[in-house]
Parts: C-alpha cells; sequence; structure tokens
C-alpha cells in the first residue's frame, strides 16, 4: 500500500466484537507494515488470518512492554513500519500501548491513528445520556474500599460517567453505585456490543443493579456502565445530607458524622466533610 510511510506507527483500532466493524484501512495498513505489535498474539492471529494479513507479529503487552518499546523504537527509527494493536477495541484505552505511543513521539517518530470500535463510545452512542460532555473512567479499582473512594470522588460530578466493567465484579459494582450515587440516578449497563447477546438497559441505578442480581445472565460477558451527571436531585441529597451530619456532629467525631451522613443520605462524604465545620 502507496500511503504506508516508513518509520512510523500505525495505532490500528480492532473491532470489539462483531469482525466487520474492521475498517478497509485498519486492514490494509496491518497487511503493509513490517510488523504488528500486539498484545496477545494468539488472540489477535484468528482475526489476522481471516482477513488474510500475514504479516509478522510481536508481543506488547503490560510485563514486557518496558522491553518491547526499546526494540520497537529501534526499528522505527531504523525506517520500518509498525502498527500496534490490542485484543480488541482502540489501543491505549485501557489496553497497553500509552508507553510505546509516548517513547515513539519522544523519539520525534510520526504516531498515525487508524481509528474504528471503542467499547465506551459504542456504549455512548446508544445510551441516550447526555454525550456533549463525559468522563471515561475505565475500570474502576478491585478492591470495595478503593472502589467506593473513587466512587465517592465522582460523586458530585456533572458528566456523563463511562465505566468498563469486568463480569465477576459488575453486581458490586452497580450496589456501591447505586449506594454513593443514589437508588434513582439515572444509568445504562451495556453489555456484549456488536455481539450476539448484546444489551443496552437503561433504568435507575437500584433498578439496575436489582436485575444483574436477579438475572445473572446480565453479569456475563462485557460490559461498560454509564451513569448520568450529577443533577438538581443531588443538591436535595446534599441538604439532607448536610442537616444528618450537622446532628450526628453533636456526638461523633466528623470523620465519623460524615461517613455515616454520607450513607444515609446518598449525598457525597466529601462534599459533607467540612460543611458543618
Ligand atoms: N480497548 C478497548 C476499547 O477500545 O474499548 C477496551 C479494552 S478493556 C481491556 C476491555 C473492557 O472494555 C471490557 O472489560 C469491557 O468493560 C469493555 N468492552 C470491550 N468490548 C466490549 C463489548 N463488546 N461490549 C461491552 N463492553 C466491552
Amino acid at each position: 500500500m502507496s500511503s504506508i510511510q516508513p518509520g512510523c506507527l500505525w495505532v490500528v483500532a480492532t473491532p470489539i466484537g462483531h469482525r466487520d466493524d474492521f475498517s478497509a484501512r485498519a486492514i490494509e495498513t496491518l497487511r503493509n507494515v513490517a510488523v504488528i505489535a500486539a498484545e496477545d498474539t494468539r488472540h489477535s492471529r484468528p482475526l489476522l488470518l481471516h482477513y488474510n494479513i500475514a504479516t509478522p507479529l510481536m508481543a506488547l503487552h503490560e510485563h514486557n512492554e518496558r522491553d518491547a518499546v526499546d526494540a520497537i523504537v529501534r526499528r522505527l527509527l531504523g525506517g520500518e513500519s509498525v502498527a500496534l494493536i490490542s485484543d480488541a477495541g482502540t489501543p491505549l484505552i485501557s489496553d497497553p500501548g500509552f508507553r510505546l505511543v509516548r517513547a515513539a513521539r519522544a523519539a520525534h517518530i510520526r504516531c498515525v491513528p487508524v481509528p474504528g470500535a471503542c467499547a465506551a463510545i459504542a456504549a455512548l452512542s446508544v445510551a441516550g445520556l447526555p454525550s456533549d460532555r463525559f468522563v471515561f473512567e475505565g475500570f474502576l479499582p478491585p478492591k470495595a474500599a478503593a472502589r467506593r473512594s473513587r466512587l465517592q470522588e465522582l460523586a458530585g460530578d456533572a458528566r456523563t460517567l463511562i465505566f468498563y466493567e469486568s463480569s465477576h465484579r459488575v453486581a458490586d459494582s452497580l450496589a456501591d453505585m447505586r449506594d454513593i450515587f443514589g437508588a434513582e440516578r439515572e444509568a445504562v449497563l451495556a453489555r456484549e456490543l456488536t455481539k450476539l447477546f448484546e444489551t443496552v438497559l437503561s433504568e435507575s441505578l437500584a433498578e439496575l443493579a436489582a436485575r444483574v442480581v436477579a438475572d445473572t445472565d446480565q453479569q456475563r460477558g462485557e460490559h461498560v456502565i454509564l451513569v448520568a451527571g450529577r443533577g438538581d436531585e443531588v443538591d436535595e441529597r446534599l441538604a439532607e445530607g448536610q442537616r444528618i451530619f450537622a446532628i450526628l456532629r453533636e456526638e461523633l467525631p466528623p470523620a465519623k458524622a460524615a461517613k455515616l451522613a454520607a450513607s444515609i443520605s446518598g449525598a457525597p462524604r466529601k462534599a459533607l466533610y467540612g460543611s458543618g465545620e
């Protein structure tokens, strides 16, 4: 392909499910570069074979990234063209590649995006939640305490929140979101996008959290959780939280009073702490 320039790093999106979501430009690029750096070569091989892409593969994953980056940058500086792909979707989006792109740019190597599927954007495009401003949070921390603390930090954000979640944590995360953002907050669970069991559910956080417990099929596969940003109802919860905090503060240390007031009212703990001081 004549447009493949030597010494360029091509950052190429692959499908997130449906194989046809692979652009003609992505396929041509992968056929014509000298080497493809893939997150998991065994995972990518069937897709590449399906599209008759016979380009040699090398591994670039979180465990070898440092060494692999040096080797790839050397090849790029030597004039070879290299493509970066991940297991699914857009590289760097909750996937490896950041260190490589950063090192390539620092070495004045041209980095060319070949855009395509991204689960967060696909989910947002059908969620029916405000899409003019949004925050991509990727994966929440796996441990409950760290997850809740991150959610508390996000509770006051007015932008649509987008999370990736794995099947074994989706129920716990939705329950924490219900407790911290409030039972009535609007949310969307986008599951198995572009695949056979694609499901997009729009409900309140209380309804969604209950549904994934009652119907464990809804926990299967890959999920994007989208939550509406803080609306006016949060101001009411905050006012209620402040009222409860002021009462508890009479009897308890402020940190404990804020924690209790937050869990009773659904107001963010950080917004309460100090409100009675
Ligand atoms: N780089 C990818 C992208 O562009 O979306 C994301 C990779 S990340 C390791 C994998 C996570 O993305 C999954 O756990 C899930 O949260 C989300 N995801 C990927 N494919 C999906 C799909 N088809 N439907 C819903 N969520 C998906």
